[in-house]
């Protein structure tokens, strides 16, 4: 099966309603959503072979949805691009795709020396692709290559990780079954990068027939994205937990057509999801994935939220339909309830492997599961708590601290609002604690005060021996903070 096949159907069934939106502007029908990735099929087709691997690098724009589309109708393979990288960053992936063509906006497409033949989507040419004859509508064996999907990379350079129509299409059954439910008169605003989660998304509302609607700002405005909520029949969105921050700090009430905010791909704060949980009510579904099984590990569901306790609250939630997850000590045996281990999971969701790295495929598919390098605890009511990446686990004077609960503590302090702990070598304990915070609600804080503060939280072992306050937290282009820059920033 292709994931065309999605698209197919949402024809069929839909095919006067208005498919994609640019703001409030309706680009096109099902039917001719259809027509133009089937025209685009054909135009790819007459020039790549199939499982070609064809890159979109482009703000937020509707063109994606066709492009996506097109390219998995003409059998070739998705390579979607985040937006916000560096030109050389994108070089880089372009290369170790080895590509055969570029669909850009025209800001990238300026700025791309790449070699590769590029198409602006936003030029007059771009229509040459979508005139010619269709292709029929494609039956694909499953285990076909659909979209490599280029890691964030904060513990490393990016890998191309290698997901398939079976994949994506395990992907979107399980957010159909466990996160949103949408018909065709419900609405997917595209807030967060379409290179990324926001993009994966978008097969599971294209076969409901809901709308695709793309921000007309092409990056993340929380007021655009309020507006678009309003105006938009049954809205839903998935936001990074920053962008959900941002939202909320508008001060604006819940546009009554929004119906479900789907967060995760970075830590939520407790106390954050308690402040949008009083702002919106309970519309939010949060999902634990890595590029390397997309969206989907593990889920709070709608329902998780009700009555929930900080321990569900703060946790990434239970293992997601279709997938098995368990945490493994160190030597692969499973770890007892609350025992600290790395989480690894299988089912159809997981990729095949990374693109042209058999070693580090081997590493990270190893005896049947994918390894997360994520630390993680179950517990006995079958809730997963994240500790933090393996690599980021800081251990001084023998004994592991995690990061984030260091970090949730501090974030209670009403003058911190951010934190970041990281470990930096110490001759005596090996490691110790350093916390970068930002101070947003006083003017100065002092040590003693954010001491006293912890003790009343967390083991005196666990508290930073150093605080270093800074205007902002380097972060990267998909809002993760950065750790390996401030142990850098340390070491200099
Ligand atoms: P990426 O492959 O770039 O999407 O990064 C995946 C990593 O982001 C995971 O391995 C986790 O470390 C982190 N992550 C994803 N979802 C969550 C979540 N809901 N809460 C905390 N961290 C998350």
């Amino acid at each position: 099966m292709n994931l065309f096949a999605l698209l197919d159907q949402a024809a069929r069934q839909f095919p006067d309603r208005g498919a994609v939106y640019h703001g409030r502007h309706r680009c096109s029908t099902w039917s001719e959503l259809r027509d133009r990735a089937l025209r685009l099929a054909g135009a790819l087709r007459g020039r790549y072979p199939a499982g070609a691997r064809i890159a979109i690098a482009s703000e937020n724009r509707p063109e994606i949805v066709e492009l996506l589309y097109g390219i998995w109708a003409a059998e070739c393979v998705a390579v979607p691009i985040n937006y916000k990288l560096h030109p050389r960053e994108m070089a880089q992936i372009l290369d170790d795709a080895s590509v055969s063509h570029v669909f850009a906006s025209q800001a990238i497409a300026d700025q791309l020396d790449s070699g590769y033949p590029v198409e602006n989507v936003e030029g007059e040419d771009y229509s040459h692709w979508l005139t010619g004859a269709p292709v029929a509508a494609p039956t694909t064996d499953p285990s076909t290559l659909a979209w490599l999907f280029y890691t964030s990379g904060t513990t490393g350079r990016s890998k191309g990780a290698m997901l398939t129509h079976r994949n994506l299409m395990a992907m979107t059954v399980a957010h159909l079954a466990d996160m949103d439910s949408p018909d065709e008169r419900c609405s997917l605003i595209h807030a967060a990068p379409m290179s990324h989660g926001s993009g994966l998304y978008i097969p599971a509302y294209v076969v409901r027939g809901a709308r695709q609607v793309i921000p007309e700002g092409g990056g993340f405005d929380p007021a655009e994205f309020l507006d678009l909520c309003e105006h938009h029949p049954g809205s839903s969105a998935f936001l990074a937990p920053t962008m959900v921050q941002r939202v909320i700090a508008t001060g604006r009430p819940r546009p009554s057509a929004l119906q479900t905010i789907v967060y995760g791909g970075g830590p939520m704060y407790v106390d954050s999801i308690k402040k949008a949980l009083a702002a919106f009510g309970p519309v939010f579904t949060q999902i634990y994935g890595q590029g390397e099984s997309p969206m989907t590990i593990t889920g709070l569901r709608r329902a998780d939220y009700d009555d929930a306790d900080d321990a569900i609250l703060g946790s990434v939630g239970r293992a997601r339909t279709g997938m098995e997850v368990a945490v493994l000590r160190g030597d692969d045996t499973p770890a007892a309830v609350g025992e600290i281990g790395e989480i690894v999971c299988r089912g159809d969701v997981v990729m095949s492997g990374y693109w042209r790295n058999p070693v580090a495929t081997g590493e990270t598919l190893r005896g049947g599961w994918l390894r997360t390098g994520d630390m993680g605890s179950f517990d006995a009511r079958g809730y997963l708590t994240l500790h933090d990446r393996s690599k980021d686990v800081v251990i001084s004077g023998g004994s592991n601290i995690y990061p984030r609960e260091v970090e949730e503590a501090l974030l209670e302090h009403p003058a911190v609002s951010e934190a970041c702990v990281v470990g930096a070598p110490d001759a005596e304990w090996g490691e110790i604690v350093v916390a970068f915070i930002v101070i947003g609600g006083a003017d100065e804080i002092s040590t003693a005060d954010l001491d006293a503060h912890l003790l009343q939280r967390i083991a005196r072992f666990k508290r930073p021996k150093r605080y270093l306050a800074v205007d902002d937290l380097p972060k990267n282009s998909y809002g993760k903070v950065l750790k390996k820059d401030l142990r850098q920033r340390l070491s200099k």
